[in-house]
């Protein structure tokens, strides 16, 4: 008898089903915005990235309608054979005026832009340092490059001064990587402080600005802004697929950091453009970034608002959020579980995120500019009557 050599994921997936890891898909029906037809039932939608309700917005809708008919629908090679057009240049001039940088570069992905970046500044003989609660794709981009990785306690900058203290001269370079929002979490890196430990110990910096861009900071440039570090020299990367409402991902720094990634990150030379849609709508939505700041305030007006309302509610203790991300600790995952059930049977969708996604299981709540305060007091009721009534 041969053996079948694919028996194995049969075995690996029943494992997952029996740990109750289980993911499924949901089919989202029409427009996204604060109500949203999810798998047939109409649910008010705190579970999105669309932190300022532009990915239905009638104006990027039209850009990339435009595009699509002016450029065709895909942008059919790479950006150094035949997928680059003046669009994606006037994307990432757009990004490097937001983000006040020499220069940008637009990849197809935030998650293709982290690999394809952070193997291209550091190899096998460099080091990484790394906040135990990244995101999935700097961590990858990490073990991609083949550097040494360390993992340093969640925005425990004494913990990284010691390991740069212990491992720094055994290298040649090295990359300091971190969320500017936990993604998972909702909290702020400290990154004034950050920098100080990396100028201190020559090393370079990358802050994934995937949740912070277009959120925080005077101008929505994000949590570099925020934390008053606009002009320190850092590796910014970010995503076109929140509060910009599209897809893709950029890389903004000096201008010879980003002609150094075009000849050397492999997701981008290889990697087919982005589509002129995508591109169009990008552009669009870094303009109303730029020149809406009302929205911003809404979506702060939004956060404030819930902040306060949930702190009336006993028993929900919220995890610390400087951000639109906003976490209630649930003490396990069959109460995540069953909260977030409990939620959409009252309309609601809030999603459990549980390990091994995180250490400990939550409600993860997402907030956008464009919720009204009567959906905000019907998420609260639904909390209250969730305390009450899903069962621990
Ligand atoms: N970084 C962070 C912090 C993210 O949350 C995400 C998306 N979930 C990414 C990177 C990847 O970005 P994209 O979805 O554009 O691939």
């Amino acid at each position: 008898m041969m053996n079948n050599p694919y028996d194995w994921i049969d075995r690996s997936l029943q494992t997952i089903h029996r740990a109750g890891w289980t993911r499924h898909t949901r089919t989202l029906t029409g427009l996204p915005g604060t109500v949203i037809n999810i798998d047939g039932q109409v649910l008010l939608n705190f579970a999105s990235n669309d932190y300022l309700g532009l990915a239905s917005d009638d104006r990027l809708i039209q850009a990339a309608i435009q595009a699509t008919e002016g450029y065709g629908t895909g942008s059919t090679g790479s950006r150094l054979i035949t997928g680059h057009r003046q669009l994606h240049r006037d994307l990432e001039m757009a990004i490097a005026t937001l983000k006040q940088t020499e220069d940008a570069l637009v990849f197809s992905s935030g998650y293709a832009a982290n690999i394809g970046t952070i193997a291209a500044l550091v190899g096998k003989r460099d080091l990484i340092l790394c906040d135990a609660y990244n995101h999935s794709s700097l961590r990858n981009g990490a073990i991609v490059s083949g550097a040494t990785l360390l993992d340093y306690h969640h925005c425990d900058l004494v913990q990284l001064s010691q390991q740069l203290e212990t491992h720094r001269k055994q290298f040649q370079r090295c990359l300091i990587i971190t969320d500017s929002v936990f993604s998972m979490d909702g909290d702020l890196c400290p990154l004034a402080e950050l920098f100080d430990v990396a100028a201190a110990f020559d090393c370079m910096v990358l802050v994934d600005e995937a949740h912070g861009t277009g959120v925080l900071g005077k101008n929505g440039a994000g949590g570099i802004e925020h934390c008053g570090c606009t002009g320190r020299p850092a590796v910014q990367m970010g995503t076109l697929s929140k509060a910009i409402g599209s897809l893709g991902g950029y890389i903004a720094g000096s201008a010879p950091l980003i002609d150094f990634l075009r000849h050397r990150a492999a997701s981008w030379i290889y990697s087919t453009g982005l589509s002129p849609a995508d591109t169009a709508a990008a552009l669009a939505a870094v303009t109303v970034i730029q020149t809406e700041p009302d929205r911003r305030d809404r979506l702060w007006q939004n956060i404030v608002y819930l902040k306060q309302k949930l702190a009336q509610l006993p028993n929900l203790p919220l995890l610390p959020s400087d951000s639109a991300i906003i976490c209630i600790a649930m003490p396990n995952v069959q109460t995540a579980m069953n909260f977030s059930q409990y939620l959409q049977s009252a309309g609601i969708l809030a999603l459990a995120i549980r390990p091994p996604t995180v250490p400990t299981s939550r409600i993860r709540l997402t907030l956008m500019a464009t919720h009204t305060p009567a959906q905000i007091d019907q998420l609260v009721i639904a909390l209250a009557g969730a305390v009450v009534n899903a069962p621990r």
